[in-house]
This record gives structure tokens, sequence and C-alpha cells, in this order.
């Protein structure tokens, strides 16, 4: 089923995984992980693409799996960036032939030693939503609420994020946040210049204090101090920390339902127990409000 007619009709649940970098086994392993999900009722899994394509072969695969195999709409990120067309239409065409009809339409992070001719192909995800066009897949995008690194100001983001909306986006899920004001400004904003799509919150529950600089650096998110205090208290004390990082994602989900967010996407990291720990704390919120 589309995710924008889901959308119109309901909120939704969904979770992102990603293809494992090594072998049979880990592949099994996410497709054990993927059944596992599936117990808790999503709308959609998405299952993100490397850069420039460079996975899009599992991509397929495991889109497969959680459409055909698992029975839940999938959602398969393509990314452009250094992608020649005629990749992309086989990622594309791959995608079709196994009747995936939701594709996350991205650029991609620009890997390492890359920079030069990145975006020889396709420069933004505006140009592949454009090229993919005649696929007929719905398509949605990213969107950073604290903006992306490489914009000059959050109105450039903004009006580029109206652009990928002119290129077909039907929805938007966005970069993962800790501080949802941002989120709030950011809907706020895009509503005010003209943005129509829905705006899903990506929300990555924060339960290794070792992930903080990584994340401050993948993805510039703040981290609010309050909770920040918190980590660094309770930093070696792991049983703690899960508590603290899966309340407080719960909080964050449940000030985002009251105030309207049209469903919640769970970065996962292939990891069934952070959706098993979040959707038993909130199982009344999703069964009365999803
Ligand atoms: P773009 O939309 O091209 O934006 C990149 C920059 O260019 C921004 O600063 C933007 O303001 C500007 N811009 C956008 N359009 C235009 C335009 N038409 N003209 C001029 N400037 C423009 N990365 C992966 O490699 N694989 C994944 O599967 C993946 N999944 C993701 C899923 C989500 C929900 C999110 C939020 C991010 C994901 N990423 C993924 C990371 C993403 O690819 C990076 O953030 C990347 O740097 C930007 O991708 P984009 O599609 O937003 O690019």
């Amino acid at each position: 089923m589309r995710i924008d007619e889901i959308l119109s009709k309901k909120r939704t649940l969904s979770f992102e995984v990603f293809p494992p970098k090594k072998g049979a086994e880990e592949l099994d392993k996410l497709l054990r992980t993927i059944d596992a999900l599936k117990a808790l009722s999503p709308d959609f899994i998405s299952v993100t693409c490397g850069a420039g394509g460079s996975n899009a072969k599992n991509v397929v695969q495991i889109a497969d799996y959680i459409q055909n195999g698992a029975g839940i709409n999938a959602l398969a990120h393509i990314t452009g960036g250094p992608s020649a067309p005629a990749d992309v239409d086989a990622a594309a065409k791959a995608l079709r032939q196994k009747g995936i009809e939701n594709v996350l339409c991205l650029r991609g992070d620009r890997p390492v030693g890359y920079e030069a001719d990145y975006c020889r192909y396709f420069p933004h995800a505006t140009d592949l939503a454009e090229y993919l066009a005649p696929y007929g897949f719905t398509l949605g995008a990213a969107c950073y609420p604290e903006g992306h690194p490489e914009c000059e100001s959050l109105y450039a983001d903004l009006v580029n994020m109206k652009k990928k909306e002119k290129a077909g986006a039907k929805f938007f899920i966005t970069q993962l946040f800790y501080d949802n004001s941002y989120y709030y400004r950011l809907v706020g904003e895009a509503r005010r210049i003209g943005i129509a799509a829905p705006i899903i919150p990506g929300i990555m529950p924060l339960v290794n204090p070792k992930n903080i600089r990584r994340i401050k650096e993948m993805c510039g998110s703040a981290i609010p101090l309050e909770f920040r205090n918190m980590i660094e208290i309770y930093a070696s004390r792991s049983a703690v920390m899960e508590e603290i990082g899966y309340n407080y994602a719960v909080y964050q989900i449940i000030d985002l339902i009251a105030k309207g967010a049209p469903g919640i996407h769970l970065y996962v990291m292939n990891n069934a127990r952070t959706a098993q720990e979040i959707c038993s704390r909130i199982g009344r919120v999703l069964h009365e409000l999803f």
C-alpha cells in the first residue's frame, strides 16, 4: 500500500533497518529481526541504501522480504549522488518487479574521498525524484529539523525541502533529533512556506553514551542539557542508561503525538529489542492514537 494513502487515513508506526555489511549469516539475522518487528504491526519498514547505491542489490532483496515475505509495506531507499542513471534504473526496475511501491529518494551521504566527483549525475534528491517519476513510486524524502549540515541557512534548507515536494515527495521523514522544539519549528516554518506533505519525526533512542559524540558528528543533533546530564551521571551503568534512553524516547514520542505528529519512525539499527522496548512502553498510545 502507498504510504501517502496510509498517512491520509491514520498515524503511522515505522521502523528503519540497514543492509548488513557482512555475509549470509548477518543477512539471515536481519530477516529474523524483520520477523520480530512484524509482531509490532508497523505500517511500513524502511531499508537504507549505501551512498551511490553501493548495496542496491541487498536493498532490493531485503525490501522484497519485508513486502512479500513478512507482508509489511516496504519503503526502499534509493540514493543518487554518484550513481549512474543506469544503476538507478536497475534498482528501480528490480523494486518494481518485486511490487515495491514506496521509495525514499535521497542524495546520500558523501563517502570520504568522493568529494570532487560526488554529485555528477544526481546532485540532489530533487534530481533523483524527477528521474524516478516515470516509475510511478510513491516518493518520500528526508528533512532536517536542525538544518542539513551543508546548508547555508535553515531558510535555504526549507526552500530546498519545498523543491523536494515539487519534485514529487509525498511525505518526509526527519533526521533524528532529541529536542522536539526543532521538529515543531520545522513543521511550523514548512507550513508557512506552503509545504503540505506529512512530516514524520524520526526517533532514535539513545541508550549507549558512547554514541553521543557520533550522533553529534554525523547528524548535528543537539542533546538537551537535562538529558545530557542524566547520561553523564549514569554513563557507566548500562542498565540504568538503557532505562533512561528508552524513557526519554517515550517522552519525545508522547509529546510529538499529543502535538499532532502524523506518525513515528524509529531508527532501530537492526535491533528488534529497541522497537519492542518502545512499543511495550506506549502500548495504549499505539492502540488508541495510531
Ligand atoms: P539533498 O536533498 O540533496 O540535500 C543536501 C543539501 O543540498 C542540503 O543542504 C539541501 O538544503 C541542499 N539541496 C537540496 N535540494 C537542493 C536543490 N534542488 N538545489 C540546491 N540545493 C539543494 N544516507 C544514505 O547514504 N543512505 C540512506 O539510506 C539514507 N537514509 C536517510 C533517511 C533519512 C530519513 C534521513 C533524514 C537521512 C538519510 N540519509 C541516508 C542521509 C542523507 O543521505 C544525508 O543527510 C545527505 O547528506 C543528504 O541527503 P538528502 O537526500 O537530504 O540530500
